[in-house]
Parts: C-alpha cells; sequence; structure tokens
C-alpha cells in the first residue's frame, strides 16, 4: 500500500521535493505538492500581507460580489469537485455532495450576506457616570493574514470553509491544508482567481505539520482544525508571539437513547451518524448509551442495519457503495487498536470488526457491545466506523457516562418526551447537542459551532464565527465637554468628597434583598 512521502530528500528554494497524495480507496499516488518549509512561508505571508489592504478597501459589497461568483462556481463545478475530493480522501460521492459542496454553496452565500451585518458599527449604552453624553462604539476591524490550518476528514468544509468568513471580513488567507489532502484546496484558489479574487489575497501554503507550525509564526490569527494533541502545540506555538487561535479539535460523542424513544429513527440516526465519511467526522457518534428496556431491540435494529451497509472503492459513483475508505494511514492502526483493546476487555463484535485486505485501505462497519469505560473504544476518538452500544440503567447514569470525557464536542438525545430529553441535553457538557437528531446544527450556519472542554476554544458560524477574524475597537467620541472634567488634576478633598457621594446616589440606590 502507497504511503504518503513526508520526508523528502532534496530541499530546493525553501520547498523540498514533494509530498505525493494517494487515494485511500485505491492506493495510487493522483497528485504531488510542494512539502514548504519555513522561508517559503514567510514569502507567501509577505504577498498575502501586501495585497490584504486592497481587498479590504473593496468594502463588503466587492468583496460579497467575488463570493457570491465563488458560490455559482462551486455549483457549477460541483463535480470536479467531487472528483477531486474523492480522489484524496476515498469518502463516497454521497458525503462529498452533502457534507462538501453543500457547506461550501451555502457558505459562500451565507457570509457574502450577513458579514455586513455581523461586522456592523455597534453603538454601545453605558451606565458609567463618567461618560454620560459620549458616543460609544464597538467596531470591527479586520486584523491582516489569517493562518488556517486544516484537518484531512474535510478538506473544502473544513480546511477551506473557514476562509469564507475571513475573506469577507477584509483579511488575506493563507491556507495550509493537510498534507495528506491538499488538491481540494488548491482547486479552491483556482475557484477564487477565477471568480475574481485579486492576486495573492488567498495563498496555499502545502507541507507537512512543520509548514503548519511556521504559518503560525507569520500571521495574525491562527484559525486550526484538527485533533487536541496537534491543537495544544499550536496553541503553545502561537504564545510565544501572541498570535490569537481558535480552535476547533477532537470529540467523542455519546448518544442518549431513552425508553420511550422512536427506536427505528434512533438506530437510523446511529447508524448513519456513526458511519456517514467512514465515521471520520468530528461530530460523529462515537458511543452510544441505551436505557435498558429498549437496549436489545435498539441493538437489533443496528446489526440489521450495518450488516447491510456496501463498503468499497467508491469509483463507481453515485449509489455504488455506503462507506468509503480511511483516508488517513495512521487512523486504520488507531480503529484496529480501539476495536482489539475492546474484545480484550471483554467486548463483543457482534458486526465487522476487521481491516479488510486487498486494494485500498478499509475498516468494516462494525458494531461493539459489552462495553464499558475502561475501553479506549468508549474513552478516546475513534474516527473510524465503528459503534460501541452500552446498556444503562437509566438517564442519570447516561448523562454522567456522557459527560464523563475529557472531551465536549456534540451530542444528541433521542426520545418521545421532547421536555424530558431536552432537559437532558442541556445537562450534556458539548458545544451542541441535538434532540431526536444528530450532526445537523453544523449545517446551520446561523448557530455557533465550536467545543466545550479539550474540544476546542472559539467557535465558527454565527456572528462569532467572522467576528473572531476581526480586531474588536471600542470607540468613544465626545463632542460636548467642559476645559476640564470634574475628575481631572489637581486632586482635592472637595471633589473627593462630591464625587464619592455621586457613586453613592448612582450605584447605592439599588434594593438590598
Ligand atoms: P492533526 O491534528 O493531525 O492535523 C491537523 C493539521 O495540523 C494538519 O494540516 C497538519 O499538517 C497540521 N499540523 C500538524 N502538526 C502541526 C504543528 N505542530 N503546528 C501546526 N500545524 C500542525 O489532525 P488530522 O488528523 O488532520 O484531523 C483529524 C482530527 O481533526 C480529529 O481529531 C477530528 O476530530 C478533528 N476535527 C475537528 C473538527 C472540529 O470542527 N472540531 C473538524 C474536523 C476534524
Amino acid at each position: 500500500m502507497a504511503t504518503v512521502e513526508q520526508k523528502p530528500a532534496a530541499t530546493t528554494n525553501g520547498q523540498s521535493t514533494g509530498i505525493a497524495v494517494e487515494n485511500p480507496a485505491t492506493g495510487q499516488v493522483v497528485g504531488t505538492v510542494p512539502n514548504m518549509e519555513a522561508d517559503a512561508v514567510k514569502a507567501l505571508v509577505a504577498r498575502a500581507r501586501a495585497a490584504q489592504p486592497a481587498w479590504e478597501a473593496l468594502g463588503f459589497e466587492g468583496r460579497g460580489a467575488v463570493l457570491k461568483r465563488a458560490q455559482k462556481w462551486v455549483l457549477d463545478n460541483k463535480d470536479r469537485i467531487i472528483e477531486t475530493i474523492v480522489s484524496e480522501t476515498g469518502k463516497t460521492h454521497e458525503d462529498a455532495q452533502i457534507a462538501e459542496i453543500g457547506y461550501a454553496a451555502n457558505a459562500f452565500g451565507f457570509w457574502a450576506k450577513n458579514a455586513p451585518e455581523y461586522l456592523a458599527d455597534e453603538r454601545v449604552k453605558s451606565a458609567s457616570i463618567f461618560v454620560k453624553g459620549r458616543k460609544l462604539v464597538q467596531r470591527f476591524t479586520s486584523l491582516g493574514v489569517i493562518g488556517v490550518i486544516g484537518p484531512w476528514n474535510y478538506p473544502l468544509t473544513n480546511s477551506f470553509g473557514d476562509c469564507i468568513p475571513a475573506l469577507a471580513a477584509g483579511n488575506a488567507v493563507v491556507l495550509k491544508p493537510s498534507e495528506v489532502t491538499p488538491l481540494t484546496s488548491m482547486l479552491m484558489a483556482e475557484c477564487l482567481t477565477e471568480c475574481g479574487l485579486p492576486d495573492d489575497v488567498f495563498l496555499v501554503a502545502t507541507g507537512d505539520g512543520a509548514t503548519g507550525s511556521a504559518l503560525i509564526d507569520e500571521v495574525d490569527m491562527i484559525m486550526f482544525t484538527g485533533s487536541t494533541r496537534t491543537g495544544k502545540k499550536v496553541m503553545a506555538r502561537a504564545a510565544d508571539t501572541i498570535t490569537p487561535v481558535s480552535l476547533e479539535l477532537g470529540g467523542k460523542d455519546p448518544m442518549i437513547v431513552l425508553a420511550d424513544a422512536d427506536i427505528e429513527r434512533a438506530a437510523n440516526a446511529a447508524v448513519y451518524y456513526s458511519m456517514q465519511n467512514g465515521g471520520q467526522t468530528c461530530i460523529s457518534i462515537e458511543r452510544v448509551y441505551v436505557e435498558q428496556p429498549v437496549y436489545h431491540e435498539f441493538v437489533g435494529k443496528v446489526v440489521e442495519k450495518t450488516r447491510a451497509l456496501r463498503q468499497g472503492d467508491p469509483s463507481g459513483g453515485p449509489g455504488s457503495v455506503d462507506v468509503g475508505a480511511v483516508t488517513f494511514p495512521p487512523q486504520l492502526e488507531i480503529v484496529e487498536d480501539h476495536v482489539k483493546d475492546a474484545v480484550d476487555h471483554g467486548a463483543k463484535i457482534l458486526v465487522g470488526g476487521h481491516a479488510r485486505s486487498g486494494a485500498g485501505r478499509y475498516y468494516e462497519p462494525t458494531v461493539l457491545v459489552d462495553v464499558d469505560h475502561t475501553m479506549k473504544c468508549m474513552t478516546e476518538e475513534t474516527f473510524g466506523p465503528t459503534l460501541p452500544i452500552m446498556s444503562v440503567a437509566d438517564s442519570e447514569e447516561a448523562i454522567r457516562l456522557a459527560n464523563d470525557s475529557p472531551y465536549g464536542l456534540g451530542a444528541s438525545v433521542f426520545g418521545k418526551d421532547l421536555a424530558r430529553a431536552e432537559a437532558i441535553a442541556r445537562r450534556v457538557e458539548a458545544g451542541a447537542v441535538a434532540v431526536n437528531d444528530a450532526q445537523l446544527y453544523y449545517v446551520a450556519l446561523e448557530l455557533p459551532f465550536g467545543g466545550a472542554k479539550a474540544s476546542g476554544l472559539g467557535s465558527r458560524h454565527g456572528p462569532g464565527g467572522i467576528r473572531k477574524y476581526c480586531q474588536t475597537q471600542a470607540l468613544m467620541v465626545t463632542r460636548f465637554a467642559p476645559k476640564k472634567d470634574v475628575q481631572m488634576f489637581p486632586y482635592k478633598p472637595r471633589t473627593f468628597k462630591l464625587l464619592g457621594g455621586l457613586l453613592k446616589l448612582v450605584y447605592g440606590r439599588s434594593k438590598r434583598r
């Protein structure tokens, strides 16, 4: 099986000889990209920095026009983008269409439309007596050059997707895609150029972790999506230059199935949202807790539906398979290790449980039972097509186990009594929780999405998803004022007493409880 070459022998002009990009579904090499070193990254950021002021000067309307053209380009070139994504990830055409094309097509229009409102000046009223009569404004200005570092599981949605609001806010962007899946980002650079983005406003720095590390040193803000392990390194590196970071990290999303749930829907959702994209979604359902009375019925349905899944090379086109390949070589070892560890500790495999032999890299859709929190499959991110299911006595045990995790990305609760299900959802420690659903909160770009606990810092989408790419400025304008304010020098006992009395008068009138 071919692997991605990340240690090139020769180095020329600040970039090494290249990284081979492999199709995980077939093992064939589908492209080669430069592995940029620090000097090359520095030069890219300098070009982006020079291009940024003119881009910012275009204003929301000028920038929005480019983004709207890109929205159309994505739909006009849908098949080409899907082929590129499928060729470097090994995912199915369906996964590429819904979760990548669907996201980008929405996001270009969403940020073009909403950036002006989200970043509009906001007049603020203050309770302070010292600023009475002054104009107070919160405003947002672009930061300069944003560095976006992305993972391999969604090359369009998670690597490129975060560049869209950064550009809408008037920044230039240098994107460092995963070394495993860089081709989609290069295609999107072509898209933006064809749609009229000025030269150098969006640049792609292909390369490995060292390229990403070098990018952190040069830019004004880092938007990172990837593992919690790398996220910690990114934050530490950014601390050297006090560069702000936004981190979208790993997860171990729990699903809770209550005794009154629609078991057919819950089973369909469990299988789809754990196996979709080969289980390689940050908000995949990674573990399930089922109230004891419906445990056997739920497991029976999940087993039947998982057995029916067709897995293999998606190059046969739409409808040919349900589950594609394992994109990243080391991920296969992690999935194998989690399943073996579970079995060693007493778990039972009801479906799957093996890597497939032959061309390409696949792990069978797998259902595990008799699992508990001594096992890695219930406590560490597996990021593969596995679904461990555990029986719980009641919802209290389910909530306790759901929260027994360093992660807090997404979660879901299934139950017909909506008031009870929602009350339970509100007690789960996660950045996003769905009732009788999963994952779909991610496509509501109006809703903030970001991880709790070790799953991240900051959020994407909603107003915060673009304001993070800006410097917030507090602006105060004083129009009418005396020659000298009462608190100014020289200090005198009389003014001290006067101001003390004023403070008491203004703030001392609230009733004591
Ligand atoms: P990763 O952390 O291995 O790599 C992510 C990116 O960081 C890659 O581009 C990589 O080259 C780069 N990188 C590696 N070392 C670096 C360093 N020292 N400094 C700067 N950059 C460096 O993650 P991955 O394996 O590509 O992606 C899978 C992970 O991403 C999973 O944990 C998944 O949950 C997470 N993820 C999270 C979200 C989210 O929104 N929270 C979305 C998608 C994926």
